[in-house]
């Protein structure tokens, strides 16, 4: 790696930029466990650069035709496109997932989430109402809100950082975001990628920092108008805390603890190598991973038997070796918390059916490497099956009537999403209607239309991204009222 690449830079007004303290945070690779760059810890002065440097791009940018600013999005796309190889190694090195995965979902739906929105927008339409008989007009202006902040975390960085940035621009808004200061890479190498596209200099400006100082800035800076979060419920609260009482608009991704409904009439085969996948892709650190599995009693034991026959024979091994299902865990502290999480099972009455321990891989034994974890649990109401835990541990108990398996997927504080395996419509229809959750799966998991509303309700989250929702969350109506005589 050049010197260029080891130091990540913020990146301002169309330029790489050191932080103006000279201060910077270790970068490791969670594979290794060794720094392999600095990133710059950046303060109120380099946000306030940003927000400055997003202003003067504004005017021209919010004025910019629609075809020109879907042009310049869809260059981006096809910059990130041609790129593919060399960002998943860069995604893969930062996060520690297979580098098989970052190749083929993390790098190329950043690539479609600047084709989707470039698109998008050229489509973007808003309302008018005849007011019939007043001799009246309404029609609604949608109009950019000005400079936005995106903050992201480091479990999909560059597809949920794409994911808030590519419909804010393509909305004619200026962008200060911010990535997870533990996966800053590809965020950094998508500046690079503007430039070349010809995106105008201010108009997005990523300043890399610890959250409670640089995403602080962000959140409390009185010129950024709206803020669009992904992360931990408890981030959210405290973002959503410090921007109400300056009345910002707030879109809030936060925290899951999905349940997996499986009844006996589903498609076995389909179902079990699905609840695999939706188990520990990624280590189990998607948001939307089925983590909480229900299964109904007449087929548990025949389930219980075969799944963890197929947990126990994935792969745990370095990122960038192909045979391996699980890669890295994303840090030491993150390591440490779901190990907690494991050694406190006992206690809860929860047997450790398989898995449990950390994983030595030759030639890179300090690296975050753990095993696929599968826990029985008694109750719904254990720890297990209450708190986040957010890596590859899934817990299951079995069920006897639909009554108390529809229960027991509400009975939790978050509400992100549901997957539900039957080929009973009656049935697949009461829960669509019943699940407390914004997204329900049926048959499928993580199956991904760029149009659809995407969220969580209860602690999951606040608002919807995707598609017209993130359009018009980045927009501000305005409705104009002509009376003719
Ligand atoms: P996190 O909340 O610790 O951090 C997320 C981002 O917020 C980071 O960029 C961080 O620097 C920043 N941040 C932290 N404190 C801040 C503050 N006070 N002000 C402004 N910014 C601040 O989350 P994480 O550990 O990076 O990510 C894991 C969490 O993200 C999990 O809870 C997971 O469920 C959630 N997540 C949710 C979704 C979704 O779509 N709902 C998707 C992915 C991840």
């Amino acid at each position: 790696m050049t010197s260029k690449e080891t130091y990540i830079q913020n990146f301002i007004n169309g330029n790489f930029q050191n932080p103006k303290s000279d201060e910077w945070i270790d970068n490791f690779n969670p594979a290794n466990g060794e720094v392999y760059g600095k990133i710059p810890n950046s303060s109120k002065a380099d946000v306030e650069e940003a927000v400055n440097a997003s202003a003067k791009a504004f005017p021209g940018w919010s004025t910019t035709t629609v075809e020109e600013r879907s042009k310049i999005m869809l260059k981006i796309a096809d910059g990130i496109e041609a790129k593919l190889q060399f960002l998943a190694e860069a995604e893969s090195k930062d996060n520690g997932k297979p580098i098989s995965l970052a190749l083929s979902v993390d790098i190329p739906r950043a690539a479609s989430n600047f084709r989707f929105f470039g698109h998008a927008i050229t489509q973007f339409a808003s309302e008018a109402h005849e007011s019939v008989g007043h001799n009246a007009v309404n029609f609604t202006l949608r109009k950019p809100l000005g400079i936005v902040g995106c903050i992201s975390p480091w479990n999909l960085p560059l597809y949920l950082f794409t994911w808030k940035i590519a419909p804010a621009l393509a909305a004619g808004n200026c962008v200060v975001a911010k990535p997870s200061e533990v996966t800053p890479m590809t965020a950094y190498l998508l500046g690079e990628i503007c430039n070349q596209a010809g995106l105008p200099k201010g108009v997005l400006n990523i300043v890399h920092g610890l959250g409670q100082t640089t995403g602080q800035a962000i959140v409390e800076h009185p010129q950024i108008k709206a803020v669009s979060f992904t992360g931990g419920t408890a981030t959210g609260e405290h973002i959503a805390r410090t921007a109400a009482p300056m009345f910002k608009k707030l879109s809030l991704e936060l925290g899951g603890k999905n349940p997996n409904l499986i009844f006996a009439d589903c498609d076995y085969d389909k179902m079990l190598d699905t609840t695999v996948r939706s188990s520990f892709a990624n280590q189990g650190q998607i948001c939307l991973c089925g983590s909480r599995i229900f299964v109904e009693e007449s087929i548990y034991e025949k389930f219980k038997s075969d799944f963890v026959a197929r947990v126990k024979a994935l792969k745990v091994g370095h990122p960038s070796e192909k045979e391996s299902k699980l890669g890295a865990l994303v840090s030491k502290p993150h390591l440490e918390k779901v190990l907690s999480f494991i050694e406190d099972a006992p206690a809860q009455g929860a047997t450790i059916l398989c898995g449990g321990k950390k994983v030595t891989v030759p030639s890179f034994e300090n690296g975050y490497y753990l095993e696929p974890t599968v826990i029985e649990v008694k109750s719904n109401q254990c720890k297990l099956n209450q708190e986040e835990i957010f890596g590859p541990v899934v817990t299951m108990m079995s069920f006897k009537t639909e009554e108390e398996a529809l229960a027991m997927a509400n009975e939790v504080r978050y509400g992100l999403s549901a997957t539900l395996w039957t080929n009973n419509l009656n049935r697949t229809m009461r829960f669509s209607n019943e699940l407390q959750t914004g997204i329900v799966w049926v048959n499928t998991w993580m199956m991904r239309d760029l149009r659809t509303p995407f969220g969580g309700m209860k602690d999951s989250g606040v608002g919807r991204e995707g598609g017209w929702e993130a359009l018009r969350f980045f927009t501000e109506p305005k409705n104009v009222c002509i009376q003719y005589s």
